[in-house]
């Protein structure tokens, strides 16, 4: 299950308003007051919290919901609505070039998962019928371009690769072409890390931008960092510009922070989420479903 933690406790104090059959201001508040601690115990943004607490009881507490005949489901339905809302509503798929190839520029800390996760994407979308090229840009860990490729070979997907010693802006460039060349539509470039943010990354990564113009950036982010995986999404964002996030590890047991808070705070997307090492374990990201599975 996915944040057992916070799933446990919210159930719980929206169950206790579902026995009550007649609901007053102060039981919907009191129930509130436990959601609230469950999501910041989960490690949910403060800001966040207060305004998803502050809108669930503005609507909440009126008398429609309060008079109606199941209170305690309107209330549950409304928290269900809001959370929702809180991850972006819907899916928010890829967007693909109309003149192919579609190029996506995956960003990332180092150890985020960005290298798997670029197989994963190309396996995925190579299923719906794309072409992709993987293009080896991590020249600086020590066997990210070996990686690239043994997680090619295993998805049957072409590498394209200048070693470690071309700048990677140049490496991205190439690989733009290459596809061209080889009637690859989608190309995916894996960009370096660094264990944290350094202007140097920053840099490279916007002159690979500058040259290759990518269609999509995506932020791969590990979801067991929690909060710190929001303040990279912020900066980012804020030196990069990024379409979207790739949220990974979703598996392992994270409380559930940097889900619920990275789309309200940098109003970019999940677009999919890792659920796994296996590189078939890449899903979409559907806002609502994901309410379901923590309510219950
Ligand atoms: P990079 O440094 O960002 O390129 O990260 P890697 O792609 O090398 O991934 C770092 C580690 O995270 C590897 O051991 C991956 O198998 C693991 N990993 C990546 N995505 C997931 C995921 O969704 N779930 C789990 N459990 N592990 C993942």
């Amino acid at each position: 299950m996915v944040f057992e933690g916070l799933a446990d406790k919210l159930q719980g104090a929206l169950q206790k308003l579902k026995s009550k059959g007649k609901l007053s201001e102060k039981d919907v508040k009191e129930a509130m007051r436990e959601v609230k601690l469950a999501l910041l115990e989960a490690d949910v943004n403060f800001k966040v919290v207060k305004d998803f607490i502050d809108k669930v009881k503005d609507r909440a507490v009126g008398n429609e919901v309060l008079e109606s005949l199941t209170p305690g489901q309107q209330v549950i339905k409304i928290v269900n609505e809001e959370l929702t809302a809180l991850m972006g509503t819907t899916q928010s798929k890829i967007t693909f070039s109309s003149k192919p190839p579609t190029v996506i520029m995956l960003v990332g800390l180092q150890g985020a998962g960005k290298t798997t996760t670029g197989g994963k994407l190309g396996g995925y979308l190579k299923k719906s019928g794309k072409r992709p090229l993987l293009v080896a840009g991590d020249i600086y860990r020590p066997a990210a371009i070996k990686q690239l490729q043994v997680v090619g070979g295993q998805l049957d997907l072409p590498v394209f690769t200048l070693g470690d010693k071309v700048s990677p802006v140049h490496i991205a460039k190439a690989g733009v072409e290459h596809a061209v060349k080889h009637g690859n539509d989608l190309v995916i470039i894996d960009t370096a890390g660094r264990l944290h943010i350094d202007d140097h990354l920053m840099e490279e990564l916007q002159n690979i931008k500058q040259e290759v113009k990518p269609h999509e950036i995506l932020l791969v982010l590990d979801a067991m960092t929690g909060q710190d995986a929001v303040n990279v999404a912020e900066i980012f964002n804020e030196k990069l510009g990024i379409d979207g996030v790739i949220l990974t590890k979703l598996d392992g047991d994270t409380r559930g922070g940097a889900a619920l808070s990275v789309r309200a705070v940098t109003n970019k997307p999940i677009k999919f989420i890792g659920m796994g090492e296996k590189l078939n374990e890449l899903e979409p990201f559907f806002p609502d479903r994901m309410a379901s599975r923590i309510l219950g």
